[in-house]
């Protein structure tokens, strides 16, 4: 197996290969470096069969889409990723192939929903749960300290103390560390009650970082930022949420809410399906569309509705800026609809 980590700088990608089958996976590719990455392939002779993301980054533009598209390589990514284009969805406990390589999928949510951690037989790539001497952060939008905890614990110390940790960033010029150290001295961790490491990540004022909106709806939608004007934070802050639950309550009031899907053709006729009568607008033409298609909603209730909450919660913050007066938004989207059991048409 060959294992090589591309970028040389905080943020890390990892080139994965069995050289046998001259096959390759590439973990958290960034956008920038592209062209280097092709090269990386180019020179071992390689051929990108996956791309792995291990969750949805706010920080930095992924380039596994692009990736993905030039050579053809599969889009793996968890179950609850909210971007429109995953090739494979993947839930824990499964095990990938690439050649003689196995991959085995550790879910490990916390600094986002979708992180996930990849275990490939030594070492254990952690995206921005474990890090090096320290855990990602978890108050982003769906970050959970409590299951950052359990997947560290839980999961990725259950793993041998010799496993390698390689994880997405490093801030302070670490390499590499195993399981065994960080479980005796990771200063989050190492010696921390559930609770403890609950009340240390509620009160770590980070502040946000810089781009962070730039980077995380482009990552969420894979739509440029000249396609659609993303909205500020305070505007996604400012969009309310709707259980499924709470939702279907409302379809059957004597005035039910439009239902507005953003999310892609394919999607919607996907195998999460879609609520019955919703509207769809994919996010990248809601702009356009939206004042001439849903001029008949400009004062009802309106429920805007993708995978996984993120992109629709964009999409209500954009129609509340159009002048949309009472926008909802579905929270954690079809996926939890349909987690629910709650009715769906394809
Ligand atoms: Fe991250």
């Amino acid at each position: 197996m060959l294992c090589r980590e591309l970028n040389h700088s905080k943020c890390k990608t990892y080139l994965v290969a069995c050289e046998n089958a001259r096959t390759a996976v590439l973990i958290d590719p960034v956008r920038e470096k592209e062209g280097l990455y092709l090269g990386a392939l180019a020179y071992f002779g390689l051929r990108l069969e996956m791309i792995v993301d291990t969750h949805t980054h706010a920080d930095h533009r992924s380039g596994a889409h692009d990736l993905a598209d030039i050579t053809g390589a599969q889009l793996v990514m968890h179950r609850k990723a909210p971007s429109p284009h995953v090739d494979r969805h993947v839930e824990g406990g499964e095990r990938l192939r690439c050649g003689n390589v196995e991959l085995e999928i550790l879910h490990t949510p916390g600094h986002t929903p979708d992180s996930i951690s990849v275990h490939v037989a030594d070492r254990v790539f952690t995206g921005d749960a474990l890090l090096i001497h320290g855990t990602g952060r978890a108050d982003f939008a769906g970050g959970d300290p409590g299951e950052e905890y359990d997947g560290i614990v839980g999961k990725l110390f259950k793993l041998p103390d010799s496993t390698i940790v390689l994880p997405a960033h490093d801030y302070r010029g670490h390499t590499q560390s195993t399981i065994g150290e960080e479980k005796r001295s990771n200063p989050r961790v190492a010696g921390r009650t559930r609770a403890e490491y609950i009340n240390l990540m509620n009160n770590l004022n980070l502040a946000l970082p810089q781009g962070i909106q730039e980077a995380l709806q482009p990552n969420e939608s894979d739509l440029e930022s000249d396609v659609v004007n993303f909205p500020t934070y305070a505007q996604l802050n400012a969009v309310h949420q709707l259980a499924p639950v709470e939702v279907r309550a409302r379809l059957e009031r004597a005035s039910p809410p439009i239902l507005v899907d953003v999310r892609e053709n394919e999607e919607y006729r996907g195998e999460l399906g879609h609520i019955a009568g919703a509207r769809l607008i994919p996010l990248g033409e809601l702009a356009e569309r939206g004042p001439r298609e849903l001029s008949d909603a400009k004062d009802h209730e309106v429920v805007v509705i993708c995978r996984s909450g993120m992109r629709s919660t964009t999409g209500g913050a954009m129609l509340t800026a159009m002048g949309f007066e009472r926008v909802w938004n579905l929270k954690g989207g079809m996926l939890e609809w349909n987690d629910a059991g709650l009715p769906v048409d394809r």
